[in-house]
């Protein structure tokens, strides 16, 4: 052991990683209403970033739920387990460098708030899409206000399980008067210097 020099002890950290991949990792951190336009601009977002030369993992309910989360519900301590899993997977990505988008309802701010301990504060951007209920109603992507309204999903967000609108946060998106391009390039724009070396 003692003919080991100590720096080969350590791990590699998070800013080698980032001078790495000339990025500073951050999670960014979506939250809204379903149908509020996460997902949407999450997948976008993440093409738009790559092609510049960055490198980007999105996080969400599809490849979270399926698989690691697959024994959680909604149940408010379901969504609180949900998100603590999803922000100690971040807390693994961001030590590796890598920018995550993460696109969950994370309907409290007792939530949000979870996820920002863990990630840490330093690497954690709030981003609000905001989306008026009537809105989301109306474009009801997976026929689940529908559902909801007809009592047939209990605890839905927005309907009969509360929605906490973030009180602060970092970037909000306003998408009811904008196309998918607008929002994702208003995003974009808000966070490049966050996630940017020089
Ligand atoms: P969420 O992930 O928040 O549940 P989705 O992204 O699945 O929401 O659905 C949002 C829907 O709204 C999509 O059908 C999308 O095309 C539509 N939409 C309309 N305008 C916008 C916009 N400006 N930003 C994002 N989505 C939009």
């Amino acid at each position: 052991m003692e003919n080991i020099h100590p720096i080969f002890d350590r791990l590699l950290t998070q800013k080698d990683k980032e001078q790495f991949l000339n990025q500073k990792a951050k999670v960014l951190w979506f939250t809204g209403l379903s149908g509020s336009g996460k997902s949407t601009i999450a997948e976008n977002l993440e093409k738009q970033l790559f092609s510049k030369g960055y490198f980007v993992q999105v996080l969400d309910g599809d490849n979270t739920r399926t698989g690691i989360n697959k024994n959680l519900g909604f149940s408010l301590e379901d969504r609180l387990e949900n998100i603590r899993r999803v922000a100690e997977i971040s807390k693994l990505f961001i030590n590796s460098g890598i920018i995550c988008i993460n696109s969950f309802v994370s309907p409290t701010i007792e939530i949000r708030n979870l996820a920002k301990e863990i990630i840490g504060p330093e690497n954690f951007i709030e981003v609000f899409i905001n989306t008026p209920l009537e809105v989301c109603e109306a474009r009801d992507v997976k026929g689940l206000y529908k559902k909801a309204r007809a009592g047939e999903i209990k605890g839905f967000t927005g309907i009969d399980s509360p929605f906490e609108a973030p009180e602060n946060p970092e970037v909000e998106i306003l998408t009811a008067d904008q196309t998918v391009e607008d929002s994702v390039n208003d995003v974009y724009t808000k966070i490049i210097n966050h996630i940017s070396l020089s």
